[in-house]
């Protein structure tokens, strides 16, 4: 029977009742779908090794015939079948521990593939241990042997090899044939179609040189082989495609309309304690005529730390307010929620609006009684956390919603806040600068506004690296910096969410440095302190009574204390490069001449040692967030995996940027041309079960 992209797994011979279940326990139900599971790796045991040149330690692909066979049972628990095979010219022992039913699957005469190590043998020369094996075929082809041969990640108790089976069998009575209607779109003329793309990537036509495959092998390794860009332009397309679908539906929405007035003008330069940059003015430009559109705002405020972001916000936010609808404005933590708000009203103070707070340290009756003014629409603005999209929480006439530091929120989070109105503009930031692929996917149904210039007065952070044994010499250089009026963070890589243990450990910290700095007056704060003692260290370190601040990275997002000069990082090797490049934000948003000085741990080796004094090189955050990525991938970035987007299974957004631009350029100028919906279709996407990967 012939097999086409969009038939049930149940169509295919060989899948069970059980396997079929665990499959779509992993979402995978159709043909497409299992495709699209695709190898992790390929080994080349496309020819056999001459048994003479097999040596202990090597991994080989041998094939021979069956001399001798037998079944020894030492114990009662242990059985060992022994095989003698030879290729005609020498002969290898072969053992298999502990899988008796071999005994009756092979036979003296047969001819076998083999994989595995080869291991010096008990009694003379090498044999092999407990290998694949697999008997050759009377045609000569062979799944698991005499090939280019995929590795799989398993899915539940379907293993790498059950896998490669179940592919070989499909892939073999797939409809190759069947015009491939997206073939004419793609780049590159002769594109091959999706079925031979899936074909070719699954078991590659190796090759018969070695060079050859090895050549081919390492294509494959980086994802670039004609077959695996086919791949990839697919499931871009499906992406942008997607991406652009969100954007159309958005445009069709009513936001709130606002009209930007004289008195508005006054009152936003009234709030304004300095001069605009030019960044920031223009910013605003584009957020406001998003405001005063008549389809929702979608818009990322991208800009590094320290490059004035809140003050953007709190201008929306005036112009929100002011037209007579509600913003909120939503932090990842309560310290942040709470520092916003410190800052929302102070900048709001010349205006009407008093932004509330809504956190979960609130009393039960003070969290009420914003709700009620929520509800009731006499609160204009509040600043917050989690608490703002619970289900008690709703609003009279939400007309903007900031998301500050948004990688710390799932989509899902983010969408829930987004009902609790009809329409509401959004306005997300991000002080992690992200790379573009990254952007193009996460935010990808966002415009970008960039804040490309720091405010003035900015003095560049010194970045230096340290080893441990400069401890002393770093306390020195803080307490001189102390006495000179400056103030210092010291930053030790405690897991926040593990357990009681680094609460202890950081105390054992802090009472180093205190003894390294006596005399200075040194605050602790980390995740595990009650809130109401981490504001206070943090306000008394933000009023300068506390000097140095022992802390974990619950710094790390949007703290601001101008007159912080020094940055100290213990175990810099342990931080990724975004999470350092935050960290060393916290500096230099003073007058003062600033340092971060990144100390390395005793153990640090040398890789992860040029890795941070890579690092200390960059100051642009944009360029660490691309050396970031290159060298950790979207998965470890800043949490994206929160992010709850599909993972992509063809494409490495490191690799793969050039075909992401065109992808959303083809699926921009279909919208263009109103003929999204029939793109999808070409592309198979609606009812989500087309030839796309689950
Ligand atoms: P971020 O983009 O990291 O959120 P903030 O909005 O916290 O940056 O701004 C960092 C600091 O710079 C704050 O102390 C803020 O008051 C100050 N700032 C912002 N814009 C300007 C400006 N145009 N001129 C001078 N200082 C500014
Ligand atoms: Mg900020």
């Amino acid at each position: 029977m012939r097999l086409s992209l969009a038939d049930p797994l149940s169509a295919v011979a060989g899948v069970g009742p059980r396997t079929a279940a665990v499959l779509a326990g992993s979402g995978i139900r159709t043909v497409a779908e299992l495709l699209w599971h695709l190898p992790s790796r390929w080994e080349d045991r496309a020819f056999p090794l001459p048994l003479r040149e097999v040596r202990a330690g090597d991994v080989v692909t041998v094939c021979g015939q069956v001399l001798d066979l037998r079944v020894r049972r030492v114990r009662s628990r242990l059985t060992i079948v022994e095989a003698a095979v030879s290729d005609g010219e020498s002969s290898l022992a072969v053992v298999w521990f502990n899988q008796p039913y071999l005994a009756s699957s092979l036979q003296v005469g047969q001819r076998l593939w083999l994989h595995g190590t080869a291991r010096p043998g008990r009694r003379w020369g090498v044999e092999l241990h407990s290998p694949e094996w697999e008997k050759e075929r009377d045609d000569g082809e062979a799944v698991h042997h005499g090939r280019i041969v995929p590795v799989y990640r398993r899915i539940g108790e379907v293993s790498s090899r059950r896998l490669r089976g179940l592919m070989a069998r499909i892939l073999a009575s797939l409809d190759r044939i069947l015009p491939d209607p997206l073939v004419g779109l793609l780049p590159g003329g002769a594109a091959l179609s999706l079925a031979e793309a899936l074909t070719e990537t699954h078991f590659p036509t190796a090759p018969a040189g070695l060079d050859e495959r090895l050549k081919l092998l390492q294509q494959l390794a980086q994802r670039r082989t004609p077959a695996q860009k086919r791949l990839v332009q697919q499931e871009l397309l499906g992406l942008a495609v997607s991406l652009e679908k969100a954007r159309q539906l958005r445009r069709q929405q009513r936001a709130v309309a606002c009209r930007v007035t004289d008195q508005i003008r006054a009152r936003a330069r009234a709030t304004l304690p300095f001069r605009l940059t030019q960044a920031q003015r223009r910013v605003l430009r584009e957020i406001v005529a998003d405001l005063q559109g008549a389809a929702p705002m979608a818009r990322l405020l991208h800009g590094d730390v320290g490059s004035g972001k809140t003050v953007v916000a709190a201008l929306a936010t005036l112009v929100v307010a002011e037209c007579g609808a509600q913003v909120a404005i939503m932090a990842p933590t309560e310290l942040l929620a709470q520092q916003h708000h410190a800052t929302f009203t102070r900048l709001l103070a010349p205006t009407p609006h008093r932004p509330a707070l809504l956190v979960g340290g609130l009393s039960e009756g003070e969290k009420r009684q914003v709700r009620e003014g929520l509800a009731g629409g006499s609160l204009a603005v509040v600043v917050g956390t989690h608490a703002l999209f619970q289900e008690e929480t709703s609003f009279a006439r939400l007309g903007l919603v900031v998301i500050d530091e948004q990688h710390r929120f799932g989509v899902a989070q983010r969408q829930r806040l987004m009902a609790k109105g009809d329409a509401p503009h959004l306005l997300v930031m991000t002080a992690t600068p992200i790379p573009r692929s990254l952007a193009l996917t996460l935010y990808g149904d966002l415009e970008v506004s960039v804040l490309d210039e720091l405010p003035p007065g900015r003095s560049r952070v010194r970045t230096v690296v340290r080893d441990g044994g400069a401890r002393d010499r770093v306390l020195g250089f803080v307490r001189r910096e102390v006495s000179e009026g400056g103030q210092a963070y010291w930053v030790v890589p405690f897991i926040e969410d593990s357990e009681s243990l680094s609460v202890r450990a950081i105390a054992s910290h802090a009472r180093e440095i205190r003894r390294g700095l006596a005399g200075v007056s040194v605050g602790v704060v980390h995740g595990r302190l009650p809130a109401a003692e981490r504001d206070q260290v943090m306000a008394a370190f933000l009023a300068g009574e506390i000097k140095v601040l022992c802390a974990t990275t619950v710094i790390e997002v949007g703290v601001d204390v101008p007159r912080a000069s020094v940055m100290v990082i213990e175990n810099a090797e342990r931080f990724g490069l975004a999470q350092l490049h935050q960290l060393r934000g916290r500096v230099g948003r003073g007058g003062r001449a600033s340092y971060c000085v990144l100390l390395l741990g005793e153990e640090c080796g040398a890789e992860a040692r040029e890795r941070v004094a890579r690092f200390a090189a960059l100051t642009d955050g944009f360029a660490v967030a691309e050396e970031d990525f290159r060298q950790r991938g979207p998965g470890e970035f800043t949490g994206v995996r929160q992010w709850g987007r599909p993972d992509l299974a063809a494409a490495d957004l490191r690799i793969h940027l050039a075909e992401l631009e065109w992808a959303r350029g083809v699926a921009a100028r279909w919208a263009r041309r109103g003929q999204l919906q029939k793109l999808a279709r070409l592309l198979g996407d609606p009812g989500g079960h087309g030839v796309g990967p689950a």
